[in-house]
């Protein structure tokens, strides 16, 4: 049986994202302090048990030593219509570099236009969750280098075949960051993504926990992007923790997306300000305004029950 007391919410989304409108997040406190397991309803026991060793980590052991206070925030957009734009950024004060989920150049240039609108000294970074073929990806990227030359930070796995990510690195000149690809390569030799890739983004439960992440960035040893999951801020205080302990920090990192949920298990979220946010810790005390009903409660616990017995923590 899983050790700590589970405590299930469901909160609502301003807008779909990743084909969801409610975030369903189990927490639960340690002994250092409360701890977030939030994998995303469809994986499976072993991609969620790398989440769970994280949820654990970071309830039993303390946080690493920290080499910055305050973290510099990107602002995340996902693909919304133009409308929503505005509103949309405006929870990410001070942020002026933006995050994108997109899936072509045709559709959605608009949003890097629109957003220009509300931020002007915006810089973009293009996330296609690996989407494109290699020959979508030059196509793509070349338009976008056209249209926004130096405006463009980077894109973030723009294709899913490292052999593909090698080749675009010689037909475009836009910087590559590696997400997907870090999970899919993490039993080879990690230090080859140095070939394909300028950044690294790195994520506390899906890399199992802060020690491993530190762990992961030394291997690969490029600049490192901090993100995150769709977390409540409880979830969000460990990525903070992560982006400020990490040596090699790229810039901005994903970490702000609390303006994305419609609710929070704190009065105290962990919200941008001035484009920052302090790396601290949080306590969940809004748990019951967002409680899930009891069959959730019961699947969840059922799940992390089912996790936690297959042992490896
Ligand atoms: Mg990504």
């Amino acid at each position: 049986m899983f050790p700590f007391e589970l405590q299930v919410v469901s909160i609502p989304l301003k807008n779909n994202f990743r084909g969801v409108s409610f975030r369903e997040i189990a927490l639960f406190e340690g002994p250092f302090g409360w701890s977030e397991f939030s994998p995303f309803i469809e994986y499976d026991i072993n991609e969620s048990s790398v989440w769970l060793k994280a949820s654990l980590e970071a309830a039993t052991k303390p946080a690493p030593k920290s080499l910055r206070e305050m973290i510099s925030i990107n602002a995340t957009l996902p693909n919304v219509k133009l409308s929503k734009v505005g509103e949309i950024l405006e929870k990410f004060t001070g942020c002026t570099t933006i995050k994108i989920k997109i899936n072509d150049f045709n559709n959605d240039k608009s949003l890097l236009m629109e957003s220009l609108k509300h931020i002007p000294n915006a810089k973009f970074r293009l996330d296609v969750n690996g989407g494109w073929s290699l020959n979508q990806a030059i196509t793509n990227l070349n338009n976008y280098e056209a249209e926004f030359g130096g405006l463009i930070d980077y894109v973030e796995q723009p294709c899913l075949d490292i052999a593909d990510l090698k080749s675009l690195r010689n037909e475009s000149n836009i910087k590559i960051a590696v997400d997907e690809s870090i999970r899919k390569y993490l039993r080879n030799d990690l230090t080859k993504l140095k070939d394909v890739a300028d950044i690294a983004v790195i994520k506390w439960a899906p890399s199992g926990g802060t020690y491993a992440a530190l762990d992961l960035a030394e291997k690969i040893s490029l600049p490192v992007v901090i993100s995150s999951s769709l977390d409540s801020s409880i979830g969000i205080s460990h990525g903070l923790a992560l982006a400020g302990a990490i040596p090699n920090l790229y810039g901005a990192c994903g970490l702000g997306t609390v303006a994305l949920l419609d609710g929070d298990v704190t009065s105290d979220s962990l919200l941008v300000s001035g484009g920052v946010i302090k790396n601290r810790k949080v306590v969940p005390d809004r748990i019951n305004e967002f409680k899930a009903e009891s069959e959730r409660q019961k699947w969840w616990q059922d799940r992390v029950n089912q996790i936690y017995e297959r042992g490896q923590f």
